[in-house]
């Protein structure tokens, strides 16, 4: 069976160069920086795969990618059989449409403050010329919000509930698929757990499928089936949820569990590990984990390690059982 999201070997390359010091020294080398690197997996219908990682680690990259907002270099993406790479642009679009949504993590950025709510919450079906009538009022009761709060702005609301209102846009379109980056990450942990709770019991009641892009491994815990952990662009552990949880195989992985509660809720290290500050732009040669791995050997600094399955673990390290 094919997984409603396929992933196969997708890569997105930035151009970071600086035009202003192109100016100053003639030919200098374009700088690349290596977002996604060689990246495959797949997530079944009516499933939640995480994607976790450090800050840098591609995870929002790849996000962006499936919902069309970033092109790949190279690889591909398809859902539900459609290879959005061949689809020609307006069908391509279409398809991204009608299927997939993303959640950011700051709601206030992404509601514009001068519209009502139920503009904002209909406004991915008026921009189509579908039927509007009603329609925020019904989405506003299926996030936990009241149909009054329809004509309100989103800055009488709280941050809780004005991540309800962008959820509620979200489904407003009917997707399957709904991308959520960090989604509760700016919220108080006290709120967290019931944005969480309502978007478990949204996929439950309408078949929805995550893609859930994150830092915490605690709120990863509580919605994931399915996990993979990137390192520096590139995917180096998959498993279900439970197995990674009892068994991470990846010195990374391991790393990351030990880490967890010095970083801050954006993802950022307040007290890095030992290590050299991993460089996307020049990533060291064989493993690029291998100056922060405490059982690195030669081979390591050579040779880049494929993911390979162990168990039910898909893993990328030649040390791994
Ligand atoms: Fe560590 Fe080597 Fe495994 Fe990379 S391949 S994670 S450096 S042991
Ligand atoms: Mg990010």
């Amino acid at each position: 069976m094919s997984a409603l999201i396929e992933v196969e070997n997708l890569t997105r390359v930035f151009d970071v160069s600086k035009p202003w010091l192109n100016r100053v020294i003639e030919r200098l080398p374009k700088a690349l920086l290596t977002a996604v690197s060689d990246v495959s997996f797949g997530i079944e219908e009516n499933s939640v795969y995480a994607l976790v990682g450090e800050s840098g680690s591609g995870k929002s990259t790849i996000g962006k990618i499936i919902v069309g907002l970033v092109p790949p270099s190279s690889g591909k993406v398809e859902i539900d059989g459609v290879d959005l790479a061949t689809e020609p642009e307006g069908a391509r679009r279409a398809a991204v449409r009608e299927n997939v949504q993303m959640i950011f993590q700051d709601p206030y950025a992404s509601l514009n403050p001068r519209w009502k709510v139920r503009d904002i919450i209909a406004e991915p079906v008026s921009a189509r010329g579908g039927d509007t009538e009603g329609l925020a009022e019904r989405l506003l009761e299926q996030v936990g919000l009241s149909a009054q709060d329809a004509g309100k702005y989103p800055h009488e609301f709280s941050g809780g509930q004005r991540q309800r209102i962008c959820i509620a846009r979200a489904l407003a379109s009917n997707p399957r698929i709904i991308v959520c980056d960090e989604p509760t990450s700016a919220l108080d942990v006290s709120v967290q757990s019931q944005v969480l709770n309502l978007m478990s019991d949204l996929r439950e009641e309408l078949g929805l499928t995550y893609l859930f892009i994150s830092h915490d491994l605690t709120v990863v815990r509580h919605m994931a089936d399915k996990v993979g952990v990137l390192y520096l662009g590139t995917l180096v552990e998959e498993a279900p949820r439970d197995t990674l949880y009892a068994d991470p195989k990846h010195p990374y992985t391991q790393m990351l569990f030990e880490a967890a509660p010095r970083m801050d809720a954006f993802g950022r290290d307040i007290d890095p590990p030992k290590g050299e500050i991993p460089d996307a732009i020049n990533p060291p040669p064989g493993c690029a984990f291998h100056p922060r791995c405490p059982i690195a050997v030669d081979r390591c600094r050579k040779e880049r390690p494929r993911l390979r399955e162990v168990g039910k673990t898909r893993v990328a390290c030649h040390l791994a059982e």
